[in-house]
């Protein structure tokens, strides 16, 4: 509810009923709050309450004072939203006040809006993956590979400009095998950005290497060239350059590649590049996931597209993919009987789960015009509030928005967001922080980190701060209107003094 709304539902007891019922009318929202002097929740009032006021006689304008005094129903913002369900049906109502610690309303929750979670972000079919599944379970072609497989590889690799993938059962898979591609052994050190999610360092560990952090820079939200520059410093000296970069693009957006590349280029070392979360971004009109010796693409179910759980491994050189889809398939030689000279995985992506990345891969495009007009409807709605700062897009990238990201400036970030995340999460609303820090991970206790600049630890800001909204391309604009107006909301909460008029 908005805080305009929030003021015109609360009314003093020296209002006649005449007027409470034109407010009634006016919000048309079933209830209004009746406040003392104080500001604090008197009461609260249905339409059926004033109703019954008449019928028993009551005058037009007699006052709302004069009514028998029930105690409100009301719950404090430490309530999720289950507890407000719980409240709800316990007293046989549809809306529910909170209330500060001294009683003074807040917000008010209503019971249609519980019905509908709003997702983070969540899976969107197009029309032609049935299409692609049921011609799989037709021919029989339910697993392990088929001609889904290949033709989804084919047509992600044409529609990226990358020479060839193989599809995996996960991204992580995918950063798994090219690390081995990479030729990653026990001990050896791996270099990779620090925000980020777990999938994309978990890998290293599989491998027995050692990670090496690396901060942000402000203007990308990804690896800060700087911090890159100081690690290798770092590393040349310490004798342990790193047998590959993990170079991470955030949140649907490349990493500053005309910066970054040139410096692995300088060491020797190949860079493996995330793009897990960057399908469909470009970087100076080239697609993301085009610049690494290798690079991974993630169809789990959160991503812009989906093949419910799933990956891809990229790269231009044909016998590094080669080499990946064998490894894939337990590293089985090529012999009727069953030959291995070498470690392998059980990594391939199913015929059947490959049907539907082929009909996702048919609405990528869209997908992207999708997710960014949600941004765009956003960056709109709180233009006038400079306290919001988006993820930046620079020129020359463009950003998918596969999620909408913002910190909050000014003093208190932190406590601030978790508020914000708590009031829209009672609305069923999620929101969630930007990615913890790998660096601040206890499974990554005492790898070495380096920071954008001395005693500028940006990851870490942006983690304090960050917040990410619903952004899904399947969000009604009903759906963002209702994250909208909780978000205001939940961001002036707590400074609004006196709400009666
Ligand atoms: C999702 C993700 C992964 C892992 O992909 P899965 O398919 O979930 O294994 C790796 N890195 C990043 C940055 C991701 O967001």
């Amino acid at each position: 509810m908005s805080p305009g709304e929030l003021k015109l539902l609360c009314v003093k007891p020296a209002m006649t009923l005449r007027d409470a019922l034109l407010r009634m009318e006016q919000v048309s929202r079933g209830i209004l709050l009746v406040l003392d002097s104080e500001g604090v929740l008197a009461r609260t009032l249905t339409d059926g309450d004033l109703r019954r006021a008449i019928l028993k006689g009551a005058g037009d304008s007699s006052l709302l004072g004069g009514l028998p005094l029930t105690s409100p129903i009301a719950v404090n913002e430490s309530a999720d939203a289950a507890d407000v369900l719980r409240l709800m049906d316990a007293h046989q109502i549809d809306h529910l006040p909170i209330v500060d610690p001294g009683g003074k309303p807040v917000d008010v929750i209503f019971r249609r809006e519980l019905s509908q979670r709003i997702w983070l972000s969540s899976p969107h079919l197009g029309n032609e993956e049935s299409e692609f599944v049921a011609e799989a379970f037709k021919t029989n072609w339910i697993a392990p590979l088929g001609p889904h497989v290949n033709a989804f590889e084919t047509e992600l690799a044409s529609h990226v400009g990358v020479g060839y993938g193989a599809a995996v059962s996960s991204g992580t898979a995918a950063i798994h095998l090219g690390l081995v591609l990479l030729g990653i052994k026990p001990g050896d050190t791996v270099f990779c950005s620090s925000l980020t999610f777990v999938g994309s360092c978990n890998p290293i560990l599989y491998c027995g290497a050692r990670p090496v952090f690396i901060d942000s820079e402000p203007s990308t939200w990804n690896m800060s060239p700087i911090a890159l520059e100081q690690a290798f410093e770092w590393a040349k000296r310490e004798s342990r350059l790193p047998a590959c970069v993990i170079l991470v693009n955030l949140y649907g957006q490349s990493a500053d590649m005309d910066a970054l590349l040139p410096i692995c280029e300088r060491y020797g070392v190949p860079v493996l590049e995330d793009a897990a979360e960057s399908l469909g971004a470009t970087y100076k009109g080239k697609a993301s996931g085009a610049f690494g010796r290798v690079a991974v693409y993630s169809f789990n179910g959160n991503k812009i597209i989906t093949t419910s759980g799933g990956g891809m491994l990229m790269a231009d050189d044909p016998d590094l993919v080669v080499r990946a889809r064998k490894l894939a398939t337990q590293a089985r030689e090529p012999a009727a009987h069953y030959e291995h000279i070498e470690m392998g995985f059980n990594y391939r992506m199913s015929n059947v789960l490959a049907g539907i990345g082929r009909g996702q891969l048919r609405v990528l495009k869209e997908r992207v015009v999708q997710r960014r007009r949600v941004f765009e409807r956003y960056q709109e709605a709180f233009a006038d509030i400079p306290q919001i700062q988006w993820m930046p897009e620079p020129e020359g990238y463009h950003s998918t928005r596969w999620l909408t990201c913002f910190t909050l400036a000014g003093p208190h970030a932190n406590q601030r967001c978790s508020q914000v995340m708590k009031a829209l999460e009672r609305h069923l609303i999620e929101a969630r922080p930007v990615w913890k820090p790998m660096h601040m991970q206890p499974l990554f206790n005492g790898a070495p980190y380096f920071a954008h600049k001395a005693g500028q630890d940006v990851s870490a800001r942006l983690f304090d701060s960050g917040i990410c909204l619903p952004s899904g391309s399947n969000l009604s604009e009903g759906e963002q209107d209702r994250v909208i107006d909780q978000l205001r909301h939940a961001l002036t909460m707590g400074r609004e003094s006196s709400l009666a008029a």
